[in-house]
């Protein structure tokens, strides 16, 4: 019995042996385990479930497969991919996270989120979040016409790699304060989340009691996942060819 926990894989067409790996991950790893929850920007860009990109048409063919085969598969939104709708969920068999999430894992309960949320510093940043996470904003971009939408994941991309906002230092961290308040407000000691790009097994001490933040790491020439089982939650990495 296992559960696993996946987040910034930034897919995209530029970087092909990402895609790879995640679909062999999918073939040889998710296809055993119960659950595959990815935590968000599995896409570098996702421009509306309409995307007739060859990208998108091989991981949706993909994840279908899978939950075919009987893995349960959840997804939560990340700030690159928000625009994954209904569609992608019926397409997939995926079931759409709400952006915080506590699921169940063996008896345990753990809060599941992508982080970006977490990173109050960034104040540039959480604006444009606001104004992105505003139900009447998603509805307009879903709306726009295909060409319009192709254009502007463009601009995106190039932007992202003039700023080389893929690489961790270039990503404010979370803020402590806001962990411990979300913590708290949901009653768990563990959380998963991803979107800093810095992995790692957080132990902090909440009301007295033992906790843990555990940051999945972005896939790049190592892929990261967690792995749930009735023993316990342990971040692991693996090359990627
Ligand atoms: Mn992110």
């Amino acid at each position: 019995m296992t559960a696993l926990f996946i987040a910034d894989l930034h897919l995209s067409p530029d970087r092909p042996g990402t895609t790879r790996a995640f679909l062999d991950f999918l073939e040889r790893r998710a296809s055993r385990a119960e659950a595959l929850y990815i935590l968000g920007d599995l896409f570098e860009a996702w421009i509306g479930d309409d995307d007739p990109s060859e990208l998108a048409r091989t991981v949706i063919d993909a994840l279908q497969r899978l939950s075919r085969g009987g893995t349960a598969l959840f997804f939560l939104h990340g700030n690159r991919d928000f625009l994954v709708g209904r569609r992608f969920g019926r397409e997939t068999g995926a079931q759409l996270l709400p952006e915080v999430h506590v699921a169940n894992l063996y008896g345990q309960p753990v809060l599941l989120l992508h982080g970006d949320s977490l990173c109050l510093a960034d104040e540039a940043y959480q604006r444009f979040r606001r104004r992105v996470r505003n139900p009447a904003v998603r509805w307009l971009l879903r709306h726009l016409p295909l060409r319009r939408r192709l254009q502007i994941a463009a601009d995106w991309r190039r932007k992202s790699m003039q700023s080389n906002s893929n690489k961790a230092d270039h990503i404010m961290d979370v803020s402590a304060a806001a962990v411990v308040e979300l913590m708290q407000r949901h009653r768990v000691a563990t959380m998963i989340h991803g979107h800093t790009h810095r992995p790692a097994v957080h132990d902090l001490t909440l009301n007295g009691r033992a906790a843990r933040r555990i940051v999945l790491g972005d896939w790049g020439s190592l892929g990261w996942a967690v792995e749930a089982s009735p023993h316990g939650l342990e971040l692991r990495s693996f090359a990627i060819g």
